[in-house]
């Protein structure tokens, strides 16, 4: 196989954790240089590779197999080599069309088999990507000469070509296993693809979390469409930006390129997201051309219309850190997590809630239940049916991978920086785009210094955090003690009332203040108002303004005052955006096949539609 894998008992050494350079037990024997050490071992993870070329052995701690068996998936029958013997057909079709030489397959082990294609409804011969960890045949893509395509049923889902990038450093990652294959040829060894072609989904990340974990830079290099951008977007969230830039090719992808002879060029064509450290001119030169086309950046904003005109007088910004107070009972959490949840349908986000004071989770997401469905969740409300029990099935799929919440284990208490490491292992798990912390008193200091300095330490960390890693932090804070005023109420609180610091009046981006008006509990109704308390930019709102909001109970819902309880339904796809959709759609669109839902664009164009002219 392209991998030399060998016994990690090998390497001497009884490190447990952290990287060393060693003398490697493969070639050391048989090379002039005996002291060289050629070895890199990642303790920590598990792996080891030979860095002198033409050894290349790679070492991994773990059974690949074992582990397998214990995360429930199934392993592919492990005779592959039965297959590598590809026949000429395909080989010549591959190098003709592709451009991908003889080599470079047999260094992959693709084979050619025969396999059963659910979109077909029946066994076809196939070209077959062998998807390896360690020397573990962990997943298997058949894709047939029509470009029809199916997998190994409950594979493992991680990248494609994985053990290339142990012990590198930087990392090119691609949309389909073709464009590992075309940077092959052009001398690129690290590449990687994600196995669902756009689809970015959480599995694959958390099946390859050690072996991307350490690696400094990441190139981008999906297809240059919307798709291919949108999930490049996805990737650098995980990631981290400060870490990625992006490749932009010539034509489609990195096969494309390879094939119009400018490959070697056009992986050059690097730039980066811009979020930190030292850039040129050129580095955002895009997103100068983009102010001036179409002005001042949009901000975030939930778009229902029962918002009222929230969104003129408060809005947010991706990197920004979201301080919201509030007496206690006046429903600060409520309102955040109603707002939130509505970005997460709006724009389609996905949302890690800290939040202790809501223990257990699975009442916690009653909350959230019934707020997605404007219903109570434990009894009938307002000629509104109670939340049934097929809306919680629906409700599980819709939040499956969007909405996630986190606490400790075994009663610790949380700190600071746990919660911090907490959060950037969730970046690169679930790529979330919005932190909600409730609340800011619930976390202990791992700091030296008084409380103020602790405090002040705290929120420079939260909003570097939400800078480097362009997210959203809402960070719930408590007021100290107010005053009442002549009338018996107490007043609404400013960011300078939040306890312990005036930092967070200087260091939070934006803020708000939910304060709720009870009512005499007779004729005059209780009423809730949104306060702009800051906003770091001008244009995302209006500082001192102020909206005000009725609340529905039975659902924890706020709409504008005066207005009808909204009753829309936060997993459908929302009706503003519907015309938009329409008009799209005038294609005439087939059902999706099996192959579709695998998600892969494909690679061998339209001409071989027809099954009389199947290349091989
Ligand atoms: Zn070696």
């Amino acid at each position: 196989m392209g991998y030399n894998i060998q016994n990690w008992d090998l390497i001497q050494s009884t490190k447990v954790s952290g990287t060393s350079k060693m003398k490697c037990p493969i070639c050391t024997p048989t090379r002039k240089n005996k002291s060289d050490r050629s070895l890199f071992v990642n303790f920590t993870n598990g792996t080891a590779k030979c860095f002198n070329n033409g050894c290349d052995a790679l070492f991994f701690k773990d059974s690949i197999q074992n582990s397998i068996v214990k995360e429930s998936y199934t392993l592919p029958s492990q005779e592959w080599r039965n297959y590598t013997k590809l026949s000429d057909n395909l080989v010549k079709y591959i190098e003709n069309e592709r451009k991908i030489k003889q080599y470079t397959l047999n260094h992959f082990d693709i084979t050619e088999e025969s396999y059963y294609q659910p979109a077909l409804n029946k066994e076809v011969n196939n070209i077959v990507f062998n998807y390896f960890e360690s020397d573990t045949l962990v997943n298997k893509k058949y894709r047939s000469g029509n470009k029809k395509f199916t997998q190994s049923k409950n594979g493992k889902p991680i990248f494609y070509n994985i053990n290339a990038i142990i012990g590198e450093e930087e990392c090119y990652i691609v949309e389909g296993e073709f464009d590992v294959l075309a940077l092959y040829e052009i001398g690129i060894k690290n590449a990687i693809s994600i196995p669902n072609g756009a689809n970015d989904n959480d599995n694959y990340w958390s099946n390859s979390e050690k072996y991307l974990k350490d690696i400094k830079k990441f190139y981008i290099a999906t297809d240059n469409d919307e798709s291919g951008n949108n999930v490049a977007d996805k990737i650098a969230q995980r990631l981290g930006r400060y870490r990625c830039e992006r490749i932009t090719f010539e034509g489609k992808d990195a096969n494309d390129d390879l094939k119009a002879g400018v490959l070697e060029k056009t992986i050059h064509n690097t730039s980066k997201y811009p979020v930190s450290g030292t850039f040129k001119v050129s580095d955002v030169i895009d997103n100068i051309f983009d102010l001036y086309d179409n002005g001042m950046p949009e901000t975030i904003y939930p778009k229902h219309h029962s918002f009222g005109n929230l969104k003129d007088i408060f809005s947010v910004m991706r990197g920004h850190l979201i301080t919201g107070t509030g007496i206690p009972s006046h429903g600060k959490s409520n309102f955040t997590e109603w707002y939130v949840l509505n970005l997460v349908r709006d724009y389609k986000m996905k949302v890690s809630f800290f939040s202790p004071e809501h223990h257990p989770f699975e009442l916690h997401h009653t909350t959230f239940i019934e707020k997605v469905y404007g219903k109570n969740f434990f009894r009938d409300n307002d000629n509104c049916q109670r939340i049934s029990k097929e809306e919680i099935l629906r409700y599980k799929e819709w939040a499956e991978e969007k909405v996630y919440l986190t606490g400790t284990e075994n009663g610790e208490f949380p700190t600071w920086d746990w919660l911090f490491e907490k959060f950037k292992e969730q970046m690169f798990n679930y790529g979330i785009d919005i932190f909600v912390i409730d609340a800011f008193n619930k976390l202990g200091f791992n700091g030296k210094g008084n409380r103020l300095e602790q405090i002040n330490e705290v929120l420079t960390k939260l909003t570097m955090f939400a800078q480097m890693n362009n997210v959203i932090i809402f960070l719930v804070a408590h007021p100290t003690k107010m005053q009442k005023d002549l009338n018996g109420l107490y007043a609404s609180p400013t960011l300078y009332d939040v306890s312990g610091s005036s930092d967070f009046r200087n260091q939070t981006h934006d803020g708000f203040c939910i304060y709720r008006y009870f009512g005499d509990g007779a004729e005059e109704k209780g009423y809730t108002t949104f306060e702009n308390l800051k906003t770091k930019m001008k244009f995302q709102g209006e500082i001192g303004g102020v909206v005000e909001f009725d609340y529905h109970i039975p659902s924890g819902r706020y709409y504008e005052k005066f207005t009808e309880v909204p009753t829309y339904c936060l997993i459908d796809e929302p009706k503003e955006f519907e015309e938009e959709k329409e008009q799209k759609e005038i294609k005439p669109i087939t059902p999706a096949t099996p192959t579709e839902a695998f998600g892969i664009t494909d690679p061998f164009g339209e001409k071989y539609e027809e099954e009389n002219e199947i290349p091989f």
